[in-house]
C-alpha cells in the first residue's frame, strides 16, 4: 500500500483539533446547555459577545444554522431578503431561507462579491399591493465564492447607514470575518460595528472541530435561542465543543496572516501557468479561486489532475477551481502543493 502525500486544500473546514484543543475538550466543565447550565458554553458566548462588542452571543452547531436563525429572527415570513448573487446564504444553504424561514431572496450582483448601496437600493421595496416588503440585507465578509475578498468597515457602514434610514436590519455572514479583520489590520469589533448581527465560524479558519456563533442584541439572541431549539439545535453538554472553540478563538486569529501569505504564494505560482487565469493581487485572505477555461480542461478535469499530483482542491463551477489554506497547512505543504500544481497544469 502506498501512502501518497496529499495536501488538503479543499476547504478550511478540514482541520483537526490540535493537542491544546483536545486537552481543553477532555478537561471541559459541562452541564445541560438547554437549561443554560453549561459553564463552558456560557464562557464562550460571553467571550464571543465581548470580542464583537455585542450584548449577547449564541453557540450554534453550524454557520448555516446561524445564518438561518438570523434571517428567521430579523425577517418575517413573506418578506424579501437582499443578498449577493454568489453569496453562501443564497447558493449553499439548501434554500433554508425559503423552505424554513419563509422568505424570498432578492439577488444583487456585486463587484467581486462586494455590494454597494447603489446596487442594493433599487432592490428594496416597501410593502405594496403587488410587492413583498424587504425585511433584511445579508452581507458576506470575507466573500467565499468571490475568492475570499474583503469588505472594509467603511464600505459596511455606508450600506448600514442607508439601511437604518429605512429601518432595515443588516446581518453579516462572517463565516471568515476573522480572516477579513486580519487582512484589513483591524479588529472584528470595529469591522462589524455597523451591522445588527454577525454569524462567524469557529470551524473554518479558526480551526475548531465544530460550531459557529451568532452575535447581536440581547432580545435578538433570546429569540434566536428559541428558534435554535425549534430547529433541533438545542445541545446539552456541548461544553466539550465550546472548549475547543475557546482555544480556537484565543490561538488562531494570530495565525491567519501566515495562512494568507501561503494563499498568495499559491496564487503567484498559479499565475505563471499557461492558460490559468488568476490575479494574485486579488488574493488577500486564505481563498484562491482560479479559472482553467484557457487550459482546454474543465474544472473537474483540472481538479482530477491536481489530486493525482497531491493537491486536493474543490471545483466551484464549470471552469473555476478553489484552493483554501488553513491551520493544518505549513510552508513545506505549500512547496509540495506548488510542485504538484506545476506538474498537473504546467504541461498544456
Ligand atoms: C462555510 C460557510 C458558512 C457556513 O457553513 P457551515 O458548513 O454550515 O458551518 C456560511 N457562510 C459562508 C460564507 C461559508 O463559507
Amino acid at each position: 500500500m502506498s501512502t501518497r502525500r496529499m495536501i488538503d486544500l479543499r476547504s478550511d473546514t478540514v482541520t483537526k483539533p490540535d493537542a491544546r484543543m483536545r486537552k481543553a475538550m477532555a478537561d471541559a466543565e459541562v452541564g445541560d446547555d438547554v437549561y443554560r447550565e453549561d459553564p463552558t458554553i456560557r464562557v464562550l458566548e460571553r467571550r464571543a459577545a465581548e470580542m464583537f462588542g455585542r450584548e449577547a452571543a449564541l453557540f450554534v452547531p453550524s454557520g448555516t444554522m446561524g445564518n438561518l436563525l438570523a434571517i428567521h429572527t430579523h425577517a418575517e415570513r413573506g418578506q424579501e431578503v437582499v443578498c449577493e448573487r454568489l453569496s453562501h446564504v443564497y447558493n449553499y444553504e439548501l434554500s433554508g431561507m425559503s423552505s424554513i424561514a419563509g422568505v424570498m431572496p432578492r439577488v444583487v450582483i456585486g463587484v467581486h462579491g462586494l455590494m454597494s448601496w447603489e446596487r442594493i437600493e433599487p432592490e428594496i421595496h416597501p410593502l405594496q399591493d403587488h410587492r413583498a416588503k424587504t425585511g433584511l440585507i445579508c452581507l458576506e465578509n470575507t466573500h467565499n465564492m468571490a475568492g475570499g475578498t474583503v469588505m472594509t468597515a467603511a464600505q459596511t457602514r455606508a450600506i448600514c447607514d442607508e439601511a437604518r434610514k429605512q429601518a432595515l436590519p443588516v446581518h453579516l455572514d462572517g463565516a471568515r470575518v476573522f480572516n477579513a479583520a486580519a487582512a484589513l489590520g483591524t479588529s472584528v469589533a470595529e469591522l462589524t460595528a455597523a451591522v445588527d448581527s454577525v454569524m462567524f465560524c469557529f470551524s473554518k479558519g479558526l480551526g475548531a472541530p465544530v460550531g459557529s456563533a451568532l452575535v447581536g442584541g440581547r432580545e435578538f439572541i433570546e429569540k434566536a435561542r428559541r428558534t435554535r431549539k425549534a430547529l433541533g439545535g438545542g445541545m446539552r453538554q456541548a461544553g466539550v465543543l465550546a472548549a475547543a472553540a475557546l482555544v480556537a478563538l484565543e490561538d488562531s486569529p494570530a495565525l491567519l496572516p501566515a495562512d494568507h501569505a501561503r494563499a498568495r504564494r499559491l496564487a503567484e505560482a498559479l499565475a505563471e501557468l499557461p492558460g490559468v487565469a488568476i490575479d494574485p493581487a486579488a488574493v488577500v485572505t486564505n481563498i484562491v479561486i482560479f479559472d482553467v477555461a484557457e487550459t482546454g480542461m474543465d474544472a473537474w478535469g483540472a481538479a482530477a489532475r491536481l489530486v493525482a499530483n497531491g493537491a486536493m482542491c474543490s471545483p466551484v463551477d464549470k471552469t473555476r477551481v478553489r484552493l483554501v489554506t488553513h491551520r493544518d497547512i505549513n510552508d513545506d505543504d505549500i512547496d509540495f502543493a506548488i510542485e504538484g500544481i506545476r506538474k498537473a497544469l504546467g504541461g498544456k
